[in-house]
């Protein structure tokens, strides 16, 4: 290969020297332009034939699923027949079928167990600084065409074709995550994108997730912009609240409730509404502005109920809305043994598994908070439920809900079910791209 670099450049010089003996022969400046955009393009030709070459190469097992040639963007190690000797991590390398058929360009960590995720299935286009400038206005496009402007996900991995990016966007302020080596490295481009398409106030990276380190990266959080005050207040369906980018969970808020939270408008007016898994207290207050007569919200984290008290007294709720810490398992038992009644329960607990060892684990806890919070309502009330985990389909989901309602005997009605706002759109095929499931149903 370093051969072949060497004479290629010769060859190179070669011409160079060619056109330019040509241009002192010649008088006219006409002609002498018309060289020069030769000269130009010749070099500009072997620089690409030298970049092609050196582009590594992947090659797969003859026989794999079809999940990758449908779009699936992975490649697990176990598909991979041969990977091109001098690979380092972190490379952009080029991927081909066992046929011999290219099927597209990612980046490579060989230590991962996806060793490669694919950024492209287009041959031509050059993973560059530029692609991501170009790919991250794409995605701005998407959300303004869908209605979302001020606050929303500008990137969400795989299904904008930028596997392990999330970019999310509150107003002026931008938050990044680099969950694999890959794509860390174009995290610079990354901001570059931002600082030309928003001119933001601020950056900030939230790579304080534990799933970095099977590739090998650190946890880490800080600015990537000038420092700013990472305490924000965003507003989300003429209501304020308040974000801790530096410090609140995951990127500071979650934004893929945003379209569900309006989702409860009607079915809260005049009803006392108890709301597990509470977090900053976004549907909680949603309920007491659309006019629910006592709204209580419980979390398990201190640090979540004090936001939650503030953004209350931020939107004047103060009188309606009241947050306590509390696990929700606990006083969701103890609320139904003492026969508590409400007109409205809200349940949107963490993700309960990543894995599917444990699926079993996570359904007995969605069975069992749907059960208890079931039990709460007076006969026509609403249960507004929801589950984060992707591994949970959502016809699992209905399932479990049935089988909470015959355990608690009582009959109900689906009212709405929906899933993650639009600015995290969903591509049939990639699993994890659809994960959230959001249901009210009417308990009779
Ligand atoms: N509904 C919120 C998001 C909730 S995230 C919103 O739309 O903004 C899940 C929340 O559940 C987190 O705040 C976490 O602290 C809380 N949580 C986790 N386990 C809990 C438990 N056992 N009891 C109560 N809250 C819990």
């Amino acid at each position: 290969m370093t051969f072949k670099k060497v004479k290629d450049t010769r060859h190179k010089e070669q011409v160079a020297e060619k056109v330019k003996g040509k241009g002192q022969r010649d008088q006219g400046t006409r002609i002498n332009a018309q060289n020069s955009v030769h000269a130009c393009l010749i070099s500009l030709l072997f620089l690409l034939v030298i970049y092609l070459a050196d582009m590594k190469r992947v090659y797969l097992k003859k026989k794999i699923a079809n999940r990758i040639a449908n779009g699936h963007p992975w490649i697990f190690a176990n598909e991979v027949q041969k990977v091109d000797d001098g690979v380092n991590a972190g490379d952009i390398i080029e991927v081909y079928f066992g046929n011999g058929k290219f099927a597209g360009k990612g980046y490579i960590n060989p230590k991962s167990q996806i060793i490669v995720r694919l950024l492209t299935r287009n041959k031509e286009i050059e993973i560059n600084e530029q692609f991501f400038i170009d790919r991250i206005a794409e995605c701005w496009k998407y959300r303004k065409k869908t209605g979302y402007i001020e606050n929303c996900r500008l990137v969400f991995g795989e299904a904008d074709e930028m596997p392990q990016l999330i970019i999310d966007k509150f107003n002026d302020y931008f938050v990044i995550q680099t969950l694999a080596l890959g794509i860390d490295l174009w995290k610079p481009a990354c901001v570059k994108a931002i600082n030309q398409i928003f001119k933001p106030k601020g950056i900030y990276e939230r790579n304080d997730v534990p799933v970095r380190e099977l590739e090998g990266l650190s946890q880490q959080k800080g600015f990537l912009s000038e420092p700013f005050d990472t305490r924000i207040i965003i507003n989300e369906n003429g209501l304020k609240f308040n974000v801790d980018l530096e410090n609140g969970q995951k990127t500071g808020y979650f934004l893929d409730q945003q379209d569900n939270r309006r989702a409860i408008q009607n079915i809260v007016k005049d009803a006392d509404v108890i709301g597990a898994f509470t977090y900053t207290g976004t549907f909680e207050i949603h309920a007491a502005h659309y006019g629910a007569r006592s709204v209580l919200g419980i979390d398990i984290s201190e640090n979540a109920i004090e936001q939650a008290n503030q953004n209350a007294k931020l939107n004047g709720l103060q009188n309606i809305v009241r947050f306590e810490t509390a696990n929700a398992f606990d006083v969701l038992k103890q609320w139904s043994r003492d026969r508590r009644q409400c007109d409205v329960v809200m349940l949107d607990p963490p993700a309960f598994t990543k894995s599917r060892e444990t699926i079993q684990k996570a359904i007995t806890g969605y069975k069992e908070i749907n059960l208890r919070g079931m039990k709460l309502l007076r006969p026509g009330g609403f249960l507004v439920t929801s589950s984060c985990t992707s591994l949970v389909s959502p016809e699992l989901f209905l399932q479990i809900i049935d089988m909470a309602a015959k355990d608690a005997r009582r009959k109900i009605r689906q009212v709405v079910f929906q899933t993650q706002s639009s600015d995290h759109p969903i591509i049939r095929g990639i699993e994890n791209t659809q994960y959230l499931k959001f249901l009210i149903v009417e308990v009779q």
